[in-house]
């Protein structure tokens, strides 16, 4: 089914026609590794892991590369190096397995290729002595800048003015610059600060470069899609567009550009730097992975996304009734292709509200119906939940989700044994008892041919 994404340089939905169908590429600008993913980082995740599977769909697993970055140089390392006493390999490693821990809990597939800015640093010089050879990069005070005069279109995809970035004091102004505009590739190290050696001396890549590198040096000169969070399309998007363009004879460095929208706390976005921050890796503590990923996904990517505790409450909600019909078929692996009406939304630039309403859909018809056609129509809509990274949870399981001040499972398991032997005994007033006691505290039992189970209500 073809694929259309809406993208942000061309400002409009496009027909996505990738440049060789056995080897589709997309680049997602991935984290700074110095401290915990907030749930805004987890949104720009999930949505460019639910465009992956898409494409792996149809093109097939073997077909698509996916490239994530990780940033380990950065100004905010080196500080968080400095105010904990560890070293920058110790911070990097540390929160890199943390992302990819929390992410895979979020139902995100690994990258193809995980790209360290640290293992390209060769590259970047590299690049840097090109832009200087073509004039569009000069050093000054000890620092390679790029001159964004070099490059006509360089505001092009993000719609900035020029002008408006110098009043609006979107750019750093620092003495050094010949335009208030032009961007930092190297800048110097002091001897306390990780540094390479460079023809402009010892020092370190600015963030832009080492995306324009890793590209180039993993996907090729032209990727199919390039993505991030709306916040990337200025100035990182736009300097890497300018930069990759410059070196490479104005050759463009993506075919589509996507981004994702916020995710609001209130009326803000969230991020760090205002300190509104819910960690994912705190929501997994309470919450199972697939009710975050459910909330992410609730509203259209390129749409702001509200985050509050109701919509994780209405999302678990949503997942049980799901999980109670999957219930009946835990043990069956009937595996039929997504139904069409789920696969045709996705595949209109992820429509997720609308897929969702499918799923809801599919699971009114699979309830109304009995015998095999129940199960076949159940099967149905797992493996359309799974298209999206839903229901792999195992049924049982779900339902005896971690609930903090909820009865104890060793408790409920006890009771139920009690419960068995008083029945056994004809005592069925205690057995009456037992179910009494546990529906009151939300659990329910459930007897059946190998004996009672029981699941959260
Ligand atoms: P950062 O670590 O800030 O560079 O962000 C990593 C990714 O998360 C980037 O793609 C950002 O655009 C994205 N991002 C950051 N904050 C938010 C937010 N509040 N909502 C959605 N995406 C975000
Ligand atoms: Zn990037």
């Amino acid at each position: 089914m073809p694929l259309t994404i809406y993208d942000t340089l061309a400002r409009e939905k496009r027909a996505f026609e990738p440049a060789d169908k056995k080897r589709v590429t997309m680049y997602v600008c991935g984290p700074t590794v110095y401290s915990y993913a907030h749930i805004g980082n987890a949104r720009a995740a999930v949505v460019f892991d639910l465009l992956y599977r898409m494409l792996r769909h149809e093109y097939g697993e073997n077909h698509v590369v996916y490239a994530r970055n990780i940033t380990d140089i950065d100004d905010k390392i080196i500080k968080a190096a400095q105010e904990t006493g560890q070293s920058i390999n110790e911070i990097t490693e540390k929160f890199a397995k943390i992302y990819r821990d929390d992410m895979g809990a979020l139902g995100v597939l690994s990258p193809t290729l995980e790209p360290e800015a640290t293992g390209h640093v060769a590259e970047m010089v590299a690049l840097i002595e090109k832009l200087i050879a073509k004039s569009a990069a000069y050093v000054a005070d000890g620092h390679v800048l790029f001159s964004v005069d070099a490059f006509d279109n360089y505001g092009a995809l993000s719609g900035v003015d020029r002008d408006e970035m110098i009043a609006g004091a979107r750019v750093e102004v620092a003495p050094y610059k010949k335009s208030a505009a032009d961007f930092v590739l190297w800048k110097p190290s002091s001897d306390d600060e990780p540094g390479w050696d460079s023809p402009w001396g010892r020092g370190r890549p600015g963030w832009h470069t080492e995306c324009s590198v890793m590209i180039d040096a993993k996907l090729g000169r032209m990727i199919d899609i390039h993505g991030g969070g709306q916040d990337l399309r200025f100035p990182h998007h736009e300097n890497e567009i300018a930069q990759s363009a410059c070196a490479h004879d104005g050759a463009p460095l993506a075919r589509y550009w996507m981004h994702n929208g916020f995710l609001r706390m209130g009326s803000d976005k969230m991020s760090k730097s205002l300190g509104n921050v819910v960690l994912a890796h705190d929501l997994l503590k309470d919450w199972h992975g697939e009710v975050i990923r459910w909330a992410l996904l609730s509203a259209h990517y390129r749409q702001p996304l509200e985050w509050t505790d109701a919509l994780l409450q209405q999302s678990k909600k949503q997942l049980d009734r799901f999980y109670r019909l999957l219930d009946e078929i835990e043990f069956s692996d009937q595996m039929d292709p997504p139904p069409d009406s789920i696969v045709l939304a996705l595949c209109d630039d992820l429509n997720t509200p609308e897929a969702y309403a499918g799923l809801h859909e599919l699971r009114d018809i699979a309830g109304q119906m009995e015998g095999r056609a129940r199960i076949a129509a159940i099967a149905k809509l797992r493996n359309a939940g799974r298209l999206m990274g839903f229901f792999h949870a195992k049924p049982s399981q779900w339902f005896r989700g971690a609930d903090s001040d909820a009865i104890d499972e060793a408790v409920i398991d006890a009771l139920l044994k009690e419960r068995s032997d008083a029945r056994n005994s004809k005592n069925f007033a205690r057995a009456d008892e037992i179910r009494d006691q546990l529906a009151a505290q939300g659990i329910i039992i459930e007897d059946g041919p190998q004996g009672a189970s029981w699941r959260r209500e």
